[in-house]
Order: structure tokens, then C-alpha cells, then sequence
């Protein structure tokens, strides 16, 4: 019997909102230090974070700087005109009943990163930190309350859990090279909050769910991977008007997300301008063809550069994410030509391991490897001398026997040794069992301590039996 089996797609949609604490000297509207490290609860607090009456805010101009320097890397807008919105809500992280943040008027709209393109990136300021794990009581820290947090939301326009992992990864690599925030997933410094929906027609959005606690990008993948897996077994029980809008908690230990609470819509915070803080007008305040002219070279501009310069491609990902080894890097090739770029990092990438060796020996090894006075070999366990000691690649290399010996006098005292140590394989060779002769041409190596030049080698074997 045959069936007709109709399989139906599904159209998923992803669009992100990511918080990332920026790494100012101190908080965003009060003199209190901005230490995401300090570990005594309550010690940086004063009485305007704390939010006792009579106090003001003053806005951290630093903090906006920031938020503009990533609107710029970006190629998005910066806002001339822009100020900062309450937003109320009651919860014991929040001192003064509100939160401020922006609402209307964010810093910075448009723009994109990897392809996908930006709504906006608005300035607020961080909740405290609330400790359920400690009994049947919560604990608030407030040293978080008033720290600068930027908020970044894509348009919903990313299409699959990977795609949105790897633009989180793209914005964490971005926002430190421009040194805005450290950025780092685990300690609560950048906060990825997936927006996942899943329809059965392409000519519109399902029904959305926000996923938050996702402290690592490989949980966004699978969050995002389990939302749309549970959407569509949904659709395919024919119970999509399960799907309904909210926010879900990942659970780390499960696997799996588990619904929080129905989405509150923003007319529920009732929004209104800040009549604390002074409007802003950043076009005059902020000098931006400066700031742009001074961005550091970004990502990938920098990963472009490296391939165009011969750098495998998986081994400039390597170094754009290691500013250290990166650095070397461009220490070691300045001023050489392709091949000694090449061979550069080829052996930066593969064979240093933990520590960096000196710029100008491993330079003056690199050297060695071209002119062919060194071979492979013997420039693994130089690289690990050089390390070690203060003596220059050539002085050691001398000292250890390493150099490569292109020297057909110097080596026939190797290859005679062989020959006379191998019998058994020399008389094979001579029976008419050609492949032999490499086990001997691995001896003169191993003899050689590596030094041996392996075509002489075989040469000189070939010529002497
Ligand atoms: P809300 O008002 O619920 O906060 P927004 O329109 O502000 O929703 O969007 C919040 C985030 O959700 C944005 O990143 C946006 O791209 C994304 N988003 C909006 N609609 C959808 C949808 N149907 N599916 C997936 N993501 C969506
Ligand atoms: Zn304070
Ligand atoms: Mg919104």
C-alpha cells in the first residue's frame, strides 16, 4: 500500500535582545565604583542607587560614549536627540520602583552585525542581584543596582539556533575588542534573551516566547533548538494555540525550557521621560567622526586582513579571538614578505603552545625554517628551547645539533653509522626491497636528532649501498 505523506515546513524566526554590562569606572547615574569582581554583598551602594529620597541621578557620560562607540562599529544611527524613560515595576532589586532605561529615543538605531540587522541599542541601568538559594528567604545585592547595561534587539530576522548563536558570539568578540564590557556569558556580564517563534506560512510570524537564563552560547543553540522542536510538535498535534506568548526559563540540568510567566506588555510599565535627567543632545556632545576615526580595527576587518595576508581562514579565527597571539603575530611579520607570514603562522597556530616565545628569536627561527637551515623537526624542539632559554634559535640550535645538515660530509659519518648498525635492513634493500630504505633514511633522522636533510639522506644511503 502506498501513502502520500505530506510533509509541511516551518518557518522559524529568531530575534534577539542582549544585555552587556559596560566596564565604566563607576555606575551609571551615582559615584559608586562599577566592580562586576567584588565579592562583599552591599558595599557599593550609595544613598542615589539605593534611592533614598532627595537624591539625583547624574548620567556616567562615559557610559554613553560607549553605547555610541558600538552604534558606530556597527555602521547604525546615532541618535541627535535622546533622554531616559522610567520604567516602573515593583521588585525588591529595584530600589526606587522604576528602572530607568530608554524607551522612545534610543541612543542608537540600525545598523547590523553578521547580516543581521539591528532595531536599536538603548542605555539602562542593572538590577541588583537576587539570592533565592539561600533558604526560604531572598537576599538582595545591590553593588549590581545602577551599574550601565546596554540593550541591543535584532530585528526578526535570524533563522536558525546557530545563526543566533554565533551573532551572540560575534557581539561578545566585538564588544570586547572595543573594550566596552568584558562581556563574559557565565558571570551575568552579557544576558542573550532569545525571541523564538515558528509558523507554518511564510507569509507570517507564529506566536513568540522570550527564553531567558541562558548563561553560555551553547545554551542559546539549544534552547533555541528545543523551542522550535516543542513549537512543532505542537503544530503537528494540531494544538499550535498551545503556543502562547511568554517568558521561559531554561533549566540547565534538564535540557529544556519551562514557562515563567505571561509577557507583560511595555503600556504595563507605564513608561514616561525621566524628569531627573537633562535631555541629550549627542551630535554636539560627543565629537563622532572622531570616535569613528579611532574605532579599533573590528573583527573582521581584522579576519579579512589575515586571509588576504595567506592566513588559513580557521587560523584567523584563531587569532581574532586571541588579541595575545595576535599581537605576536603582527610583531613577528612586520616587515616580511608572504611565505615568512605563512610560515609564521603555521607554526604560531600549531606548535606554541602555552607561553610566547621572544618576538625577534622566534622571528630568527622562522628564518631558519626558510632558508632551509632547520628542518621541521629540528624547529619544533628549537621553539621549545627558545622558550626556555635566553641563547638566540641560531646559538642553540648550533649547541644542540639541530641545524640541518645540508652538509654531504658532515652526514656520511651518520649515514656510514646506519648502514653498518642496519644489516639486516641494508641486505634487505639490496634483495630488491625498495621501501627499506626509509626505514634507514629514519634512522639517520632519529641519529641526526632530526637535523638530517632528508632528500640527502636518501641520497646519500642510495649512493653509498
Ligand atoms: P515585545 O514588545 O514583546 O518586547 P518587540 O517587538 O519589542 O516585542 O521585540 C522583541 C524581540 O523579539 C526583538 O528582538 C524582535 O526582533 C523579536 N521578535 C518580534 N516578533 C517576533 C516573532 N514573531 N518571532 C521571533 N522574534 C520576534
Ligand atoms: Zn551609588
Ligand atoms: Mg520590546
Amino acid at each position: 500500500m502506498l501513502y502520500w505523506v505530506f510533509m509541511k515546513t516551518y518557518y522559524p524566526t529568531i530575534g534577539l535582545e542582549i544585555h552587556a554590562e559596560l566596564s565604566t569606572a563607576s555606575k551609571m547615574f551615582c559615584s559608586c565604583k562599577n566592580d562586576p569582581d567584588e565579592t562583599r554583598p552591599n558595599v557599593n551602594i550609595c544613598p542615589i542607587c539605593m534611592a533614598h529620597p532627595g537624591t539625583l541621578p547624574v548620567a556616567n557620560k562615559e557610559a554613553i560614549r560607549k553605547v555610541i562607540t558600538v552604534g558606530l562599529a556597527l555602521g547604525a544611527n546615532i541618535a541627535d536627540f535622546s533622554e531616559f524613560d522610567r520604567k516602573n515595576y515593583f521588585y525588591p532589586d529595584i530600589p526606587k520602583g522604576y528602572q530607568i532605561s530608554q524607551y522612545k529615543y534610543p541612543i542608537v538605531s540600525g545598523g547590523s552585525l553578521n547580516g543581521f540587522a539591528i532595531t536599536r541599542i538603548h542605555l539602562e541601568e542593572d538590577t541588583g542581584l537576587s539570592k533565592h538559594d539561600r533558604g526560604d528567604f531572598t537576599l538582595v545585592d545591590y553593588n549590581r543596582a545602577g551599574v550601565p547595561l546596554m540593550e541591543l534587539v535584532t530585528e526578526p530576522v535570524i533563522h536558525s539556533a546557530s545563526d543566533a548563536a554565533s551573532f551572540a558570539r560575534e557581539l561578545q568578540l566585538l564588544l570586547r575588542t572595543l573594550g566596552v564590557s568584558e562581556a563574559n556569558l557565565e558571570k551575568g556580564e552579557m544576558r542573550v534573551e532569545p525571541n523564538i517563534s515558528l509558523s507554518d506560512d511564510p507569509s507570517k510570524f507564529g506566536t513568540k516566547v522570550e527564553v531567558k537564563n541562558l548563561n553560555s552560547f551553547k545554551s542559546v543553540e539549544k534552547a533555541i533548538e528545543y523551542e522550535l522542536a516543542r513549537m512543532q510538535a505542537l503544530y503537528e498535534a494540531g494544538r499550535a494555540d498551545e503556543i502562547v506568548q511568554e517568558t521561559r526559563g531554561w533549566d540547565e540540568n534538564k535540557q529544556s525550557t519551562f514557562s515563567q510567566r505571561s509577557k507583560e506588555n511595555a503600556n504595563d510599565y507605564r513608561y514616561f521621560p525621566d524628569p531627573d535627567l537633562p535631555k541629550m543632545k549627542l551630535h554636539s556632545a560627543f565629537d563622532l567622526e572622531t570616535m569613528k576615526m579611532e574605532l579599533p580595527e573590528l573583527p573582521d576587518a581584522k579576519r579579512a586582513r589575515y586571509i588576504s595576508l595567506g592566513v588559513k581562514a580557521a587560523d584567523a579565527e584563531i587569532f581574532v579571538y586571541n588579541a595575545e597571539l595576535a599581537k605576536f603575530f603582527e610583531e613577528v611579520i612586520k616587515g616580511k614578505d608572504a611565505a615568512f607570514t605563512q610560515t609564521a603562522s603555521n607554526y604560531i597556530i600549531n606548535d606554541i603552545k602555552a607561553e610566547l616565545p621572544n618576538v625577534e628569536h622566534f622571528a630568527e627561527l622562522i628564518g631558519m625554517v626558510q632558508a632551509g637551515e632547520i628542518t621541521s623537526r629540528g624547529a619544533k624542539d628549537l621553539l621549545v628551547e627558545i622558550i626556555t632559554t635566553p641563547a638566540s634559535p641560531k646559538a642553540i640550535a648550533t649547541q644542540k645539533g639541530l641545524l640541518q645538515q645540508n652538509d654531504p660530509e658532515a652526514l656520511k659519518a651518520i649515514v656510514l653509522q646506519v648502514i653498518a648498525d642496519n644489516a639486516k635492513i641494508v641486505a634487505d634493500y639490496r634483495a630488491g626491497k625498495e621501501a627499506a630504505i626509509q626505514g634507514l633514511v629514519g634512522q639517520v633522522m632519529k641519529l641526526s636528532k632530526g637535523s638530517a636533510n632528508p632528500g640527502l639522506a636518501l641520497q646519500l644511503l642510495k649512493d653509498t649501498i
